[in-house]
C-alpha cells in the first residue's frame, strides 16, 4: 500500500509511545512508578460526571451543532470573562474535541506550504508534527535553561522573515512548567500585531500556576492576531472526555469549523453537558487539585535536586518537572535521553519521557500528576538507579 507524502512527515507521539511501553511492562506484573502520562490522576469530579449521567438519561445523545452547543459556548465565555477579564462573544468561541483538535484545525486552516512558524524550545511534541503536517516549517527558538526557559518577545522578533505566518506560545509550558510573565505575553502579541502574524497561545494549563493569579492573553481585545486554545482536560481532570476550545476571530473559527464538519463533527454530546457543569459550578475542585499539585511540585523538585549531578529548574505552572540529567549521559550505554529513559524504565521500573521528544538533549520530563506515595517511591528508585553510575 502507498501512503501519502503528507502522513510521512509525522510520527507517533513520543509520549504515547512511552505510555505503550509502560503498559507492556505493567502487563508482565511489574509495579511501575509512572511519571510518563501527562494527565491528572484525579477522577473527574462527581458533579461533572453526574451532569453527563443526566444528559444520558434525558437522551441527549444525538448530533449537536458542529462547533458545540450554545449553552457550552455561553458557559465558556462567561467563565473566561470571570477568571481573566476577557470579553469574547459566543461567536468568537469554538468547542473542539480536546485542545489538540483546535491546534490542528488552526494550523491546517492558516498555513500554506513553506510558511514558517516560530516555536520555542522545549516544545510540546504535537506542535512540531502538526506544523509539518499542515505544510509549515518550524523555526525553533532556543531558550535558556539558566533563565528558566524564558520566552522573550525580542528574541522571537529576530526570527521573523517574510515567510513567517505564526508564533506559538505555550504558557504554562509542557514540558518545563515555565510560565511567561503577563507583560512578556503582551509583548509577544504586540510583535504578532506589528508583523501581521497569528499568535497561537496554548493556554491548556492556564489554571495551573503556583505564583500569582492565573492569566490569559485573552484579556487583550485583539482577535485578529490572537488565537487562544484551551481545554477542560487538565483543569477539571477530564482528559478522556475530549473537550477543548478556541477563542478568536470569527473568520478563523469559521475556517476551523469547516475542517471539524468534515472530520469529527461535534464533540461528544454528553461530554459537552458535563463541560457546562464544570464551567458553571463552583471551582473548588480546581483549587483543591492545584493545592495538591503544588505540594507534589515541591516534593519532586526537592527530591530531584537531592540526586547528585541532577539540576532542576523550578516549574512555576502545569504539572511537569524537567530535570537536566546531562551529568549521566555518555556513560555505560546511556548515549542519549531515550537510552536513559529506556534503562530507567527497564531496570528501575520508573517511566519518564526523554527530552529529545521536546527538542532538548539533556533532560527528561516527569509528570507529577501522581500521588505523593508514588512520587516518594519514584524518587527513591531514581536515587538508587543514578547512584550506580
Ligand atoms: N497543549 C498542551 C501543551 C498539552 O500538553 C496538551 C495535552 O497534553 C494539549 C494541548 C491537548 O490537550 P487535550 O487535547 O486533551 O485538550
Amino acid at each position: 500500500m502507498q501512503f501519502s507524502e503528507r502522513i510521512s512527515r509525522i510520527s507517533i507521539s513520543t509520549t504515547a509511545a512511552v505510555v505503550q511501553k509502560a503498559d507492556k511492562l505493567r502487563a508482565t506484573g511489574a509495579t511501575l512508578v509512572d511519571f510518563g502520562a501527562g494527565e491528572p490522576d484525579f477522577p473527574t469530579p462527581d458533579h461533572i460526571k453526574q451532569a453527563a449521567v443526566r444528559a444520558l438519561e434525558e437522551n441527549f445523545t444525538r448530533y449537536t451543532p458542529t462547533g458545540g452547543i450554545g449553552d457550552l459556548k455561553e458557559a465558556l465565555v462567561e467563565r473566561h470573562a470571570r477568571d481573566f477579564g476577557s470579553n469574547y462573544s459566543v461567536e468568537e468561541c469554538l468547542i473542539t474535541v480536546g485542545g489538540k483538535q483546535a491546534i490542528f484545525e488552526a494550523m491546517v486552516a492558516t498555513l500554506n506550504d513553506g510558511d514558517e512558524v516560530i516555536l520555542p524550545v522545549p516544545y510540546w511534541v504535537s506542535f512540531l508534527d502538526i506544523i509539518r503536517y499542515a505544510g509549515g516549517n518550524e523555526v525553533l527558538l532556543e531558550t535558556d535553561e539558566a533563565e528558566g526557559f524564558a520566552v522573550r518577545a525580542e528574541a522571537v522578533e529576530k526570527l521573523i522573515t517574510p515567510r513567517t505566518r505564526m508564533i506559538v506560545v505555550n504558557s504554562p509550558n509542557n514540558p518545563t512548567g515555565a510560565v511567561v510573565p503577563p507583560e512578556e505575553m503582551q509583548k509577544l502579541l504586540a510583535v504578532a500585531t506589528r508583523h501581521n502574524l497569528l499568535l497561537l497561545s496554548d493556554e491548556c494549563y492556564c489554571q495551573c500556576v503556583y505564583e500569582g493569579p492565573p492569566f490569559s492573553l485573552g484579556n487583550s481585545k485583539d482577535c485578529e492576531h490572537l488565537l487562544i486554545v484551551g481545554s477542560l482536560s487538565k483543569t477539571y481532570a477530564m482528559t478522556g472526555w475530549r473537550v477543548g476550545f478556541a477563542l478568536g476571530s470569527t473568520k478563523l473559527l469559521a475556517n476551523m469549523l469547516k475542517l471539524q464538519s468534515h472530520s469529527t463533527s461535534n464533540p461528544t454530546s454528553i461530554a459537552q453537558k458535563a463541560a457546562v457543569e464544570a464551567l458553571r459550578a463552583p471551582q473548588d475542585c480546581v483549587r483543591a487539585m492545584l493545592a495538591e499539585y503544588h505540594r507534589r511540585r515541591d516534593r519532586v523538585v526537592k527530591g530531584l535536586r537531592a540526586i547528585p549531578g541532577i539540576e532542576c529548574t523550578l516549574p512555576r505552572g502545569a504539572f511537569y518537572a524537567y530535570p537536566n540529567i546531562s551529568a549521566y549521559l555518555n556513560r555505560d550505554g546511556l548515549a542519549d535521553t531515550a537510552a536513559l529513559a529506556g534503562k530507567l524504565l527497564e531496570e528501575a521500573h520508573v517511566a519518564v519521557v526523554p527530552g529529545q521528544a521536546f527538542g532538548t538533549h539533556q533532560h527528561v520530563r516527569l509528570s507529577y500528576a501522581t500521588s505523593l506515595g508514588q512520587i516518594e517511591e519514584g524518587l527513591r528508585r531514581m536515587a538508587t538507579f543514578f547512584a550506580r553510575f
